[in-house]
């Protein structure tokens, strides 16, 4: 991956680490082999090409019912998946994201003719009988394997847990790794008594049997498979409302919670500021993990209905600006996608963005006396300037530089309505970057080609009259 999930931030001089930009870069490559551990850094090999008669991936999920058992002491995990699925042509055989050893493959309830390892590292499954477009069918898959083998994304946690942070779909269970493909969500997962899972959405009464526990998650909306969680440790658990009301589950690393609960606290004065400016928080219930001593290279991470922040105890990576950046990721990032690397900064500049509005909201900071202080550091600074953020890049440092050029630009209340209307606009979709310029120029009544070319697309320090940094 060209792009790497941590940028420096100034002048806090704190490193986002924010996994987003690596999960753009990787949702292209839907498949398990070649997205496994892509995002941190690890070798990519060429995606395989599909077949060229179609059809391997014609299908809608519309739900997963996972029940794994898994052992975090021999990181061994034994798997149970149904998954319902409408093709949406004929399948004379299809594919699924899975990395681990598939065993038995049935279809409504009958074995498939053939499984095998598909080329690009999942399994390819050939019905008895080719499956006509439209109909509706539940593949049940049983498999097993290490997770972690070869995976850093099946990220350790001191206690010997895991937390999956930028998972391929297929590294814990059998999926369709194509985001545009939604679906219901439920996991039972059962560990050794004395571990906690926490997935995403709501959860059922802990069944304790025999030396283990079963712990049941269900989504509470439609998910892209990637953002369906796996985490088990030695945590406190913690159940709080936001102030809209919405169940909070907040997972504390082992000992932490009485020197984490400040960040629970002010998570949720952050969401009720975020929720003023960009509208209902889209989602029906949130997941906020404050661990510690997850590998440094894991960055924090906002998936649908949940944010990760693997090192909270590391203040050079975390702080309450960092929660901002990655709940603003909510709205914009999960509720509006960005797919390409081109349209990155329609997450990470608003998301950088964020933590600026947050210290200026709680704090009272005078965002032009910082605005001016950035210009002024990077006047002869080409490498800042070079950044095209049409591209993707510079959209942690020069991304919330220009947003803040953009709203002196047009004015509080346009960019006001702007950071409320795109959410609103475009929630559901994966715009590209050009609606944003039409949305503001729309909303704001000024012609901003100038403006946009300079900030955006420029690779050089724009002109006086779009720097704006005296006025
Ligand atoms: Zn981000």
């Amino acid at each position: 991956m060209t792009n790497r999930p941590d940028r420096p931030l100034r002048p806090s001089r704190r490193r986002t680490r924010c996994g987003r930009a690596a999960l753009g870069a990787g949702l292209a490559l839907a498949g398990t082999a070649y997205g496994m551990g892509t995002a941190l850094g690890q070798p990519v090999p060429e995606p395989a090409t599909a077949p060229a008669d179609g059809g391997v991936r014609a299908y809608d999920v519309a739900g997963y019912d996972v029940r794994v058992t898994y052992d975090p002491e021999a990181s061994r995990l034994e798997g149970d998946a149904e998954v319902a699925v409408r093709a949406t042509a004929d399948l004379a055989r299809f594919d699924l994201d899975l990395a681990l050893t598939a065993r038995s493959v049935d279809i409504d309830g009958k074995p498939a003719r053939s499984f095998s390892r598909s080329g690009d590292g999942g399994v390819t499954v050939v019905p008895e009988e080719a499956i006509e477009e439209g109909r509706t069918f539940t593949v049940r898959v049983r498999y097993d394997g290490d997770p972690g083998r070869s995976n850093p994304s099946w990220a350790r946690g001191e206690d010997g847990g895991v937390i999956t942070v930028l998972a391929p779909v297929g590294t814990w269970f059998p999926g369709n790794g194509d985001p545009d493909d939604t679906a219901d969500f439920r996991l039972a997962a059962t560990v050794p008594d004395g571990w906690t899972v926490v997935s995403g959405g709501r959860d059922r009464p802990v069944r304790r049997h025999g030396g283990r526990s079963t712990f049941d998650w269900r989504s509470t909306k439609p998910l892209p498979a990637k953002d369906a969680l796996f985490g088990v440790g030695k945590w406190d658990v913690e159940r709080t409302r936001l102030a809209d009301g919405t169940p909070l589950t907040t997972v504390y690393a082992a000992g932490r919670k009485a020197e984490f609960e400040k960040y629970a606290d002010q998570q949720r004065e952050i969401m009720s500021f975020l929720s003023s400016e960009f509208g209902p928080y889209p989602n029906d219930t949130l997941v906020s993990y404050l661990l510690d001593s997850v590998s440094e290279e894991v960055p924090n991470l906002a998936v649908q209905g949940g944010v990760i922040f693997p090192n909270a105890e590391n203040e050079a990576y975390f702080d309450a600006t960092v929660v901002a950046h990655e709940l603003t990721h909510q709205w914009y990032g999960s509720l509006v996608r960005e797919k390409e690397q081109r349209n990155l900064c329609l997450s990470e500049c608003f998301a950088s963005y964020a933590q600026w509005m947050w210290p200026e909201f709680g704090a009272g900071e005078d965002l032009d006396a910082k605005y001016r202080q950035e210009i002024e550091e990077h006047r002869t600074d080409d490498g800042f300037w070079q950044q095209r953020l049409s591209e993707g890049r510079g959209v942690y440092d020069k991304g919330p530089v220009m947003l803040h050029a953009l709203r002196r630009q047009i004015g509080e209340a346009a960019f006001a309505e702007v950071l409320r209307e795109w959410p609103a606009r475009y929630g559901g979709t994966a715009p590209e970057w050009a609606e944003l310029e039409k949305l503001v120029q729309e909303v704001s009544g000024q012609n901003l080609k100038g403006f946009f070319d300079a900030w955006v697309r420029g690779d050089r320090a724009p002109a006086d009259a779009y720097l704006r940094s005296r006025s």
